[in-house]
C-alpha cells in the first residue's frame, strides 16, 4: 500500500472539513445522527454535529460496560494515603450513576452548574461522569486553590451544587480544604444551595446544617440507582473550564458534547495511538484541560483503562512513575516538561530501575519542552518523547507528530519542535504588524488558527461572548474586522519541512536597545549549561537600553551558585545567541514562580523585579518563589 503524506491527509481535513469530520463522527455513539457536520453561519461561532444528540457519559462508560464490563476502566493511585483501587467499566458505572442520583435528588438538571474542588480521588471522577450523563455542567476547579481564586470561580459558574472533600495532600502534607470552601463561599456573591462532602477522614471539618450534605451517607441510599443518560444536543455546553492564569485574569473555557467526544475519540486513535483495553497514564490534575480530556474523558471514551494519581513524581522516591507503568502496564503515558525537570534533579538510574517494556511513548505538554530536557527523559526511558503544543481553549493537541493515522506517513519527532498542525487545524503564522500571512520558512509570527476552530475546540467564553469574541478572534492587527483568525497569544516560527517552533507567548518578547528577542530563546540557551535545572528570563524597563534581560536560574546543585558560574552563563549567551541577548545578570534561586499547573508567571517576575505589583496572584503555587526574587533583587 502506498502511504500519503501527512501533509496531504492534513489538507484534506481542511478542503474536505465535513466529510473528515462525517468519517469521524462514527467513533463515537449517536442517540440521533447529526444533521449537519459544521454550522458557521455565524462566524466566530462554530456548531459541530449539529441535531445530532449523544452523551459524554454514555460514550466513557455505558458503551464500554455493556461490551466489556469486568474491563479495568479507572485505576486509582494514591501514594499519599497508600491506597490503590480498581474500578472495572460496570464497576464505574455503578457509581457514577449513584452519584448521578444524589445530583438528581438535590434538584440538579441539565444546563445546571456544579462545581467541583476536589483532590484527586475516584469520586472527583465519579462527579464529572455523573454531571455529563445529565447534563449538568461541571466546572472542576483545581483542589487547594486559595479561597479568592476558587470565590471569583464560584462567582462566575453560579453553581447549583459543590462537590468537595475534607483535604488533599501533597507529599504527605494534608491540605484542608473545607476551610478554604467555607471561606470562598462566604466570600463569593453567589450561594450554592448544596455543598457535597467525601470525608476521606484526612483532616477534621465542620459541617453547615441544611448546606452540606454527607457523600458516603447519600452513596449508600442510592446504591443501584439507575439514572438513564440525558441525551444532549451536540452544542449543548457540557463544562466549564479555566485556563491557568499565565497571562492574566483567567478565560473560562466553555466546551460542548458532541465535538469534544467526536474530537478525543479521535486523537486518542491518530495521536495517541491507544487501544481497547491498555492502560492509559497521565500526571495531570483534573483541574486542568489534560486532566479533563486525558485523564477523564479522552482514555475512557477509547475503552481504556485511566490511572488517575494522586502523588508527586519523586515520593516516596523518583522512580515511582515508572513503578506504576510497570505494575499496570501502561501503554501511553502524558506529562509536563516541568514534572521531568523535577525528576531531572535526581539519579537517573532511577529511570531504568522498572520494567518499561509496555510503554510506547511519553507525551509532553503545557510548556515549551526544551531539547536538553527532552534528550535527557529520551535517553533514560528509550522511547519516544512526544511534545504537544495546545492550550485550554483547543481542548486537545493542536502542534504534535501523528503516528497512528492508517494509510499516512508518520511525521518523525524534531526536537524543539512540537510538530506541525494537527488534523483539523487551520493554522497560519500572521505578521504580527500588518497580520499577513507568512509563507517562508523561518519567518516569525503570531501563531493563529482560521476560523472554524476544529470539534473540541471552546465555543466560547462562559457567560461572556463578547470577550471570547474580543480576546480571541481581534486582537492580530489588520484582522481586527473580520472574525477571522483566532489568536493563540503564542509566537511561532515554521522551518523549510513545515515542523512549526513555539517560541514563547506574544508578550513574552522583550525589546533590547532596538532588538526584539524572544525570552524562550534565551531559556533555551541557558537550560543547554549542565549546571542548569530550570531557568526563567523576562524583560525588565531599563532607562537606557528599553528592556535588558534578568535571568532567574534553578541550578541542579545549589552550591554552585556564585559570580563565577554568572559569568559563565553570560559567556554562554554570548557564544550561542550573541552579545544582544546576554541577560544584564542572572540570578540564582531555590524555585521558580508558578502557576499551580506548573506554569511558568514570568509576568509576576517581571513585575517584580521592575518594583511593580505583581496583581493577580490566585493561581501562584508557592509564594516563597517571589519572596526569593524580592530578596535577591534587594541586594
Ligand atoms: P492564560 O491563558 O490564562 O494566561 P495559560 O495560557 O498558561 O493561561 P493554558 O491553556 O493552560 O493556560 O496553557 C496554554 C499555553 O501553554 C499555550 O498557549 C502555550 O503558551 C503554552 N504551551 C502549552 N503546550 C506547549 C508546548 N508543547 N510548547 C510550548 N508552549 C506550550
Ligand atoms: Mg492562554
Amino acid at each position: 500500500m502506498t502511504l500519503t503524506t501527512y501533509a496531504d491527509f492534513h489538507v484534506r481535513s481542511l478542503v474536505e472539513r465535513d466529510a473528515f469530520w462525517a468519517e469521524q463522527a462514527r467513533r463515537i455513539d449517536w442517540h440521533t445522527p447529526p444533521q449537519q457536520v459544521c454550522d458557521t453561519s455565524r462566524p466566530p461561532f462554530a456548531r459541530w454535529f449539529v441535531g445530532g444528540t449523544t452523551n459524554l457519559c454514555h460514550n466513557a462508560v455505558d458503551r464500554h460496560a455493556a461490551t466489556r464490563p469486568q474491563a479495568p476502566a479507572l485505576i486509582w493511585v494514591s501514594t499519599e494515603v497508600a491506597q490503590e483501587r480498581v474500578y472495572s467499566f460496570a464497576q464505574l458505572q455503578v457509581e457514577v450513576e449513584a452519584f448521578a442520583a444524589m445530583l438528581v435528588a438535590q434538584g440538579v438538571g441539565q444546563g445546571d452548574r456544579v462545581l467541583i474542588y476536589m483532590p484527586m480521588i475516584p469520586e472527583a471522577a465519579f462527579a464529572m461522569l455523573a454531571c455529563a450523563r445529565i447534563g449538568a455542567i461541571h466546572s472542576v476547579v483545581f483542589g487547594g486553590f486559595a479561597s479568592v481564586s476558587l470565590a471569583s470561580r464560584i462567582d462566575d459558574a453560579a453553581p447549583k451544587l459543590i462537590v468537595s472533600a475534607d483535604a488533599g495532600s501533597r507529599a504527605g502534607k494534608r491540605l484542608a480544604y473545607k476551610p478554604l470552601l467555607d471561606e470562598a463561599i462566604t466570600l463569593a456573591a453567589h450561594k450554592p444551595q448544596a455543598v457535597l462532602m467525601v470525608d476521606r477522614g484526612l483532616v477534621p471539618f465542620e459541617r453547615v446544617a441544611g448546606r452540606d450534605l454527607d457523600y458516603a451517607a447519600l452513596r449508600r441510599q442510592h446504591d443501584g440507582a439507575r439514572v438513564p443518560c440525558t441525551w444532549l444536543e451536540s452544542n449543548t455546553p457540557s463544562y466549564t473550564l479555566y485556563t491557568s492564569g499565565t497571562t492574566g485574569r483567567p478565560k473560562g473555557v466553555q466546551r460542548d458534547v458532541g465535538g469534544y467526544a467526536v474530537a478525543l475519540a479521535t486523537s486518542m486513535d491518530y495521536i495517541f495511538g491507544g487501544k481497547p483495553g491498555e492502560t492509559y497514564f497521565s500526571t495531570s490534575d483534573i483541574g486542568w484541560v489534560v486532566g479533563h480530556s486525558y485523564i477523564v474523558y479522552g482514555p475512557l471514551i477509547a475503552g481504556m483503562a485511566t490511572l488517575m494519581y494522586e502523588g508527586t513524581p519523586v515520593n516516596p522516591d523518583a522512580a515511582v512513575l515508572w513503578r506504576l507503568v510497570e505494575k499496570y502496564r501502561v501503554t501511553v503515558m502524558f506529562s509536563a516538561p516541568t514534572a521531568v525537570r523535577v525528576l531531572k534533579k535526581h539519579d537517573e538510574a532511577l529511570l531504568k530501575r522498572h520494567d518499561l517494556s509496555s510503554l510506547r511513548a511519553l507525551f509532553l505538554a503545557g510548556e515549551p519542552l526544551d531539547e536538553p530536557t527532552a534528550r535527557w527523559i529520551a535517553a533514560g526511558l528509550g522511547v519516544p518523547i512526544i511534545d504537544n503544543y495546545w492550550q485550554t481553549e483547543t481542548g486537545w493537541p493542536l502542534l504534535t507528530v501523528a503516528h497512528h493515522i492508517p494509510g499516512v506517513e508518520a511525521v518523525p519527532t524534531r526536537f524543539g519542535s512540537p510538530g506541525v498542525p494537527m488534523y483539523g487545524y487551520d493554522v497560519q503564522l500572521l505578521d504580527e504588524q500588518t497580520g499577513e500571512v507568512l509563507t517562508a520558512p523561518q519567518q516569525k509570527g503570531v501563531l493563529v488558527i482560521k476560523h472554524p476552530l476544529p470539534p473540541g475546540a471552546l465555543q466560547t467564553v462562559w457567560g461572556d461572548d463578547a470577550r471570547f469574541v474580543n480576546t480571541y478572534w481581534k486582537s492580530v492587527p489588520g484582522r481586527e474586522g473580520e472574525h477571522e483568525v483566532y489568536s493563540t497569544f503564542d509566537w511561532g516560527l515554521r522551518d523549510a519541512d513545515g515542523y512549526t517552533f513555539i517560541l514563547g507567548r506574544t508578550d513574552d518578547v522583550i525589546n533590547v536597545a532596538g532588538h526584539r528577542l524572544g525570552t524562550r530563546e534565551i531559556e533555551e540557551c541557558i537550560s543547554g549549561h549542565a549546571a542548569v535545572a530550570e531557568v526563567a528570563v523576562v524583560g525588565v524597563a531599563d532607562a537606557l537600553k528599553g528592556q535588558v534581560a534578568l535571568a532567574f536560574a534553578v541550578l541542579r546543585d545549589p552550591a554552585q551558585a556564585g559570580p563565577a558560574l554568572e559569568a559563565e552563563l553570560m559567556k554562554h549567551v554570548d557564544a550561542q545567541l550573541g552579545a544582544v541577548a546576554r541577560p544584564a545578570r542572572v540570578l540564582f534561586l531555590t524555585l521558580l514562580p508558578k502557576t499551580r499547573s506548573g506554569k511558568l508567571l514570568r509576568r509576576a517576575l517581571q513585575a517584580v523585579a521592575e518594583g511593580r505589583d505583581p496583581g493577580d496572584l490566585t493561581t501562584l503555587d508557592d509564594p516563597s518563589a517571589l519572596a526569593q526574587v524580592k530578596t535577591l533583587l534587594q541586594k
